[in-house]
């Protein structure tokens, strides 16, 4: 079933996912009143879901810890102190148009300023993404800024999302990179094979391998926050990366109502690690402008992190961190 996955096949997923909040509430029977707060967000921060995603979230139930990722909310709206457009000092660190340079020996690139889904959690969603480069005559000064400067052994791809590039375009990308002799590992960040498995097909696998096998090693992280989330065809996503041979991390956003729960985030962890993906991060929220609903308070979150700790082998625990804008790395909250 698999070799029949090609680039036409996820960019007709894409092409399908729901952008109009009156067909998510009918598809999903949820109440009407729902509506009506729903078309008022979106004109901030449009709705999006691919249809994979929507056949995970349980009809009738606006209480779905799926749906709840998705939904716009009247609540998005609300200004509460405290929480930001720039939450995480994004644009202090920006040396060139495109380049994010954060943290010693990593770099990370903004090379889509699109997303398979819109979480309304989101701490990008208010990212001036027109401001990056786009063509790739526009991209040369980013490789000449990131040939300069030797100390840059990690290339970490994100967005938006970068698998939503073509094959191609991702190729051309990875293959700059890869002809930057200090550059060991090339990071892709990406949630679609949580959110649009399908973009995880031969081509795209032979591509990744290709990398790492003349040297430079592709790494993936993925972002799922709930066990619902893991569904069939995500599960044949993430073995066919594990079985590639490219290592597989998780991150995940703590997230109120949705995985604030030990139970949730040992049935998470679990799934992932019997699919060979490492939980890494479970993040405190980042204080973004329209997503105060979502925050659970750090206390919360240690206490449950204690909780897994007795509940899953170590390897299965992810730190719990946050960003902080101007520390060197993410800041543990466990100490
Ligand atoms: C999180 C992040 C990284 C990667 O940090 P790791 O701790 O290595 O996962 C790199 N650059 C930026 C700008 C980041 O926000
Ligand atoms: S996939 Fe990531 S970048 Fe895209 S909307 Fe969701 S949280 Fe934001």
């Amino acid at each position: 079933m698999t070799s029949t996955l090609s680039e036409s096949t996820w960019q007709k997923s894409l092409a399908q996912a729901i952008r109009d909040p009156r067909e998510l509430i009918s598809q999903l029977k949820l109440p009407e009143s729902l509506l009506l707060p729903a078309l008022d967000t979106v004109q901030s921060f449009p709705l999006m879901v691919p249809l994979s995603y929507l056949n995970r979230i349980e009809p009738g139930n606006p209480e779905d810890p799926l749906l709840k990722q998705v939904l716009p909310v009247d609540r998005e709206n609300q200004t509460v102190p405290g929480f930001s457009d720039d939450a995480v000092g994004d644009l202090q660190v920006r040396p060139t148009p495109g380049i994010l340079h954060k943290y010693q020996g990593r770099a990370l690139l903004m090379v889509s300023g699109a997303c398979a889904i819109n979480c309304r959690y989101c701490f990008r969603r208010h990212y001036p993404y027109s401001n990056e480069p786009r063509t790739l005559a526009e991209w040369e000064p980013v490789w000449d800024a990131l040939s300069a400067d030797s100390s840059i052994q990690e290339v970490i791809l994100s967005g938006g999302d970068p698998l939503l590039l073509t094959d191609l375009r991702l190729q051309d990308l990875c293959n700059r990179i890869a002809g930057i002799p200090h550059v060991k590992r090339l990071r892709i960040h990406s949630r679609l094979p949580v959110v649009l498995p399908d973009r995880i097909h031969p081509g795209l696998l032979e591509l990744f391998q290709r990398l790492s096998e003349n040297g430079t090693l592709v790494w993936m992280v993925i972002h799922a926050n709930h066990p619902n989330e893991i569904a069939q065809d995500v599960e044949t996503a993430l073995k066919q990366l594990v079985s590639a041979g490219i290592p597989v991390l998780n991150q995940s956003v703590l997230l109120k109502g949705i995985n604030d729960s030990v139970d949730e985030l040992v049935s998470l962890s679990e799934r992932l690690i019997n699919l060979g993906v490492t939980p890494y991060y479970l993040h405190q929220l980042d204080r973004v402008a329209g997503a105060a609903h979502f925050e659970v308070p750090e206390e919360q979150g240690r206490a449950i992190i204690r909780e897994l700790r007795t509940r899953l082998p170590g390897y299965a625990v992810p730190q719990y961190v946050r960003e902080i804008a101007g520390e060197a790395h993410k800041v543990s909250l466990l100490g």
